[in-house]
């Protein structure tokens, strides 16, 4: 790739939220930013042709809409399919239509401009509806404007499927599931966006498709057009526009280097994670969709240890039923390749929402009625899960996980819910499992700390290390500013994970981890040292994790451990972990940073 001379260079600092590196072409992608005049009719005679320029724009956006969908059947992201169905009901509602040409005809405005004042209108009812799902419905009418505007004003309305080059990276603001809907997916290899985490839809999308991505880069598209060239890497969340050649030449070979480790990799994720002196750690696999699970598999997953199934809820716009439950479990539990799978009950509430739901505006929504907390208070919600889990456990081996459990009630409570469950069905002849695992996940420290006690409860414990170390150094961690302070090495995050695995193997039951800790290679042998029975992470983490437990012996980390653990601040836990890690494994520690 050659880079046109004069363009301005920059390098942005983000989250890296998919790995490996990507050098492509960018297209901007910006669903609110279209050029349309505003004009008066001059010449009542005008009104007639001006209303049927409004139809006509109606009837190509539609066109254009279901064109875009029949396309998106092709690939395999079918999931925001329902979204256009939404826009294209937007385009033929009497309503909207009607208050639009009433605008032209008593104004004597051009279309767009009746358009914008139909907008303006919907706008205003919205923002007084309390319901944020009713309120945020508002982009949907938004962005269906915005088409219209574009068709009326002429503009070709350019999307990345009629961008003429293949190897685009999306630079947006945000992408929402309406966004990725309308993208032509097999053209795309990075993305990168001003906001968003590790859990926004950009990072998820990225990852089931294993493409490079950043986030957070707050201010990316203000330094971006269409056609810049671009390096998104999304290991070091590194993004460069306008790359100079030699820095291009850096991270063509970053790159070569990146795919060729990530086929030497994959023989390590076909192998058990069996340290040398054969201590076994099984590996699972954390998803938010079954889409997810093929490439799980090919990446060494040998079990799905955390599904978090509050996805089947936020992409939506009805409340899923029993029979959706089902028919989406049923295919992670059909998975022969998986031994079991993991199926963690909705954690809705701290940074994810479901469009329904009605919450009042929380003041502090991570520490308020989330997870375990919301499912007892929403105890038809919770209880139509149960059931579906309950009948998929009759399919293959399914273990049921509690998000959020704070205190013994908690875990009482959903206990008494899923046994009701059990009864009913067994009362309407449903076939279910004899029994079912249950499981607690460890990530509020008071969980931690009456660990003992809650594993006279369950059959296992699975520690949430992202929520553990949020609530245990009071750091939000959807929270920008305060991710410097986020440690999983502080010493008391390693003193909670420890009382957590011994109290459990004190109690005879299994222990895992699937808090994205569980995949960061520099923790892997301290947490080996810990004595994890399982651990469970984004999947294309495992090959690493694998790789370093089987060259790895479970004696020479739990001194590693034990020293770590003499420090008393996470610093010089850090940096004892760091070298301890650069010598052992040069290759996977020492690589220079472009
Ligand atoms: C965790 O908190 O570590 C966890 C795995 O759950 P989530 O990231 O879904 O909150
Ligand atoms: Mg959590």
């Amino acid at each position: 790739m050659t880079v046109e001379q004069g363009k301005k260079t920059f390098v942005l600092k983000g989250i890296g939220v998919s790995p490996g590196v990507v050098i492509g072409k960018v297209y901007r992608f910006d669903p609110l930013d279209a050029q349309v005049s505003f004009y008066k009719l001059n010449d009542e005679s005008l009104i007639p042709h001006e209303v049927e320029r409004f139809r006509n724009a109606l009837k190509e956006s539609t066109k254009q809409l279901v064109e875009l969908q029949e396309n998106l059947k092709k690939t395999k992201v079918t999931e925001p399919l329902y979204i256009i169905d939404v826009h294209v009901l937007v385009l033929s509602d009497k309503k909207f239509i009607n208050r639009t040409i009433k605008y032209i005809r008593r104004l004597g405005v051009n279309a767009e401009w009746a358009l914008r004042m139909t907008l303006d209108h919907y706008k205003q009812i919205f923002e007084g509806v309390e319901d944020v799902y009713i309120s945020g419905r508002i982009s949907d009418v938004q962005y269906v404007v915005q088409r219209v505007l574009r068709n009326l004003s002429g503009e070709k309305h350019e999307t990345v499927w009629d961008v003429g080059y293949d190897g685009v990276v999306i630079v947006s603001h945000d992408l929402s599931p309406a966004d990725t809907a309308q993208m032509k997916l097999d053209k795309i290899v990075g993305f990168a966006t001003d906001s968003g985490g590790r859990t926004s839809h950009t990072a998820i999308v990225a990852r089931s498709m294993e493409l490079p991505a950043v986030v957070g880069l707050d201010n990316v598209t203000r330094f971006v057009r269409t056609g810049d060239d671009i390096i998104v890497d999304g290991t070091s969340g590194l993004v460069v526009v306008n790359p100079y050649p030699d820095m291009l030449k850096r991270y063509e070979e970053k790159k070569r280097h990146y795919d060729d480790a990530k086929d030497e990799y994959l023989k390590y994720a076909r192998l058990p994670a069996e340290t040398m002196d054969h201590y076994q750690i099984g590996i699972g696999s954390n998803i938010e969709f079954i889409e997810e699970i093929p490439s799980a598999i090919t990446h060494g997953a040998e079990h799905i240890g955390l599904y978090r199934t509050e996805f089947l809820y936020i992409y939506r716009d009805d409340l899923p039923s029993e029979e959706d439950h089902f028919n989406n479990y049923r295919q992670v539990v059909d998975e022969k390749n998986l031994a079991w799978a993991t199926i963690r009950t909705f954690d809705l509430g701290g940074d994810k929402f479901t469009k329904y739901q009605k919450k009042d505006k929380e003041l502090n929504p991570q520490m308020g009625l989330r997870a375990i907390r919301f499912c007892l208070k929403e105890i038809e919600i919770f209880k139509t899960q149960l059931r579906a889990i309950w009948r998929v456990s009759a399919l293959g081996r399914v273990k049921i996980l509690f998000p959020m459990i704070s205190g013994i009630e908690e875990i009482r409570e959903a206990k008494r819910l899923l046994e009701e469950t059990r009864r009913e069905l067994l009362e309407e002849g449903v076939t279910i499992a004899d029994r079912m695992e249950i499981g607690a996940m460890i990530e509020v420290p008071a969980a931690a700390v009456i660990a003992d006690q809650l594993a006279q409860e369950v059959d296992y414990f699975s520690i949430g290390t992202n929520d553990l170390i949020q609530y245990t150094l009071a750091i939000d961690r959807s929270n920008e500013r305060v991710t410097y302070l986020y440690e999983p090495l502080h010493p008391a995050v390693l003193r909670l994970i420890k009382t957590v695995v011994d109290q459990a193997h004190h109690a005879n039951i299994r222990v895992a981890m699937c808090g994205e800790m569980a995949g960061d290679p520099l923790c892997c042998l301290i947490l080996l040292g810990m004595q994890l029975d399982e651990m469970s992470m984004n999947h294309l983490a495992i090959p690493r994790i694998k790789r370093i437990l089987q060259q790895s012996t479970l004696s020479e980390s739990r001194e590693l451990l034990m020293k770590a653990m003499s420090f008393n601040n996470a610093l010089e836990v850090r940096a004892y972990v760091q070298n301890y890690m650069n010598e052992r494994f040069p290759d996977e520690f020492q690589k220079k940073e472009t």
